[in-house]
């Protein structure tokens, strides 16, 4: 049980990891994720640290667990709403088989550009399909061309936080029955359980609610199984069921 001393970390808005200390965070990546990690992630990494947006990118303990779980589900047809520099994009690419398919959208194609030729030099770079733009007027589009229904294996949202309930309501269209789709960030920072007064940065305390929200009508939803893993920043895996 948590001691009065471990109370005040779990109240701290903005702890690294959601784990004991963060030496133990740093233990899991030292001993399982760096010393497996592809060249070619490491490369992204490290090149998307020097960027000025780079808290935005998937971790690389997250990374790791996406694509084992890419894997064990045997996903070959995938979206993945959110690229930024394309941590977690290159981390599905390397998991998929060669005839894999991630269509991959994001607003802003010069982040995505920026780690292109690393995903390139890994050579799966064919397997990606880039759209630049909102991702919502493109879900819309699939849904009334009907002929994607139910076609996806694994779809990973990771963009604006404010418009996960409207993607959520596109894409249990769009994934097969049997199918993942992965909402990130649903532990956003560990404001979800801060009191309403907390110092919090202003970009955390405006999506908050969004994301509160979401968890609550994801656990609401009898059309998914649910289950929420404290990876990153938290990771809601909902499983379709009808
Ligand atoms: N998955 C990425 C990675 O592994 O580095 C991180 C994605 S970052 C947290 C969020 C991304 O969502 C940004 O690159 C942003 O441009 C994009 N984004 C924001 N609003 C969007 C929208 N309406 N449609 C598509 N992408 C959007
Ligand atoms: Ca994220």
């Amino acid at each position: 049980m948590a001691e009065n001393g471990d109370q005040g970390r779990h109240q701290e808005v903005g702890h690294k990891s959601l784990l004991q200390s963060d030496a133990l965070y740093q233990y899991i990546l030292e001993t399982s994720v760096y010393p497996r990690e592809p060249e070619a992630m490491k490369e992204l990494r490290e090149l998307t640290a020097k960027h000025p947006w780079n808290i935005m990118t998937t971790s690389a303990d997250e990374g790791q667990f996406l694509n084992m779980l890419l894997k064990l589900i045997n996903a070959k047809n995938t979206m993945e709403i959110g690229v930024y520099t394309g941590y977690s994009l290159l981390a599905t690419a390397l998991a998929l088989p060669e005839d894999g398919k991630i269509l991959a959208m994001d607003i802003n194609r010069d982040n995505y550009e920026l780690g292109l030729p690393i995903i390139e030099k890994a050579g799966v770079a064919h397997k990606i399909d880039f759209k630049e733009g909102p991702a919502l007027p493109v879900l819309d589009q699939m849904i009334e061309d009907g002929k994607y229904h139910g076609t996806f294996d694994f779809i990973f949202v990771d963009a604006d936080k404010d418009n996960y309930i409207n993607y959520h309501k596109r894409l249990i269209e769009l994934v097969k029955v049997g199918g993942v789709i992965g909402y990130d960030n649903t532990l956003w920072n560990g404001s979800v359980v801060a009191p309403p007064d907390a110092p919090m940065r202003k970009y955390v305390r405006y999506y908050r609610d969004f994301v509160l929200e979401l968890n609550k009508a994801l656990a609401a939803d009898l059309r998914i199984e649910i289950c929420m893993l404290p990876v990153g920043d938290g990771i809601t895996l909902c499983r379709r069921v009808s």
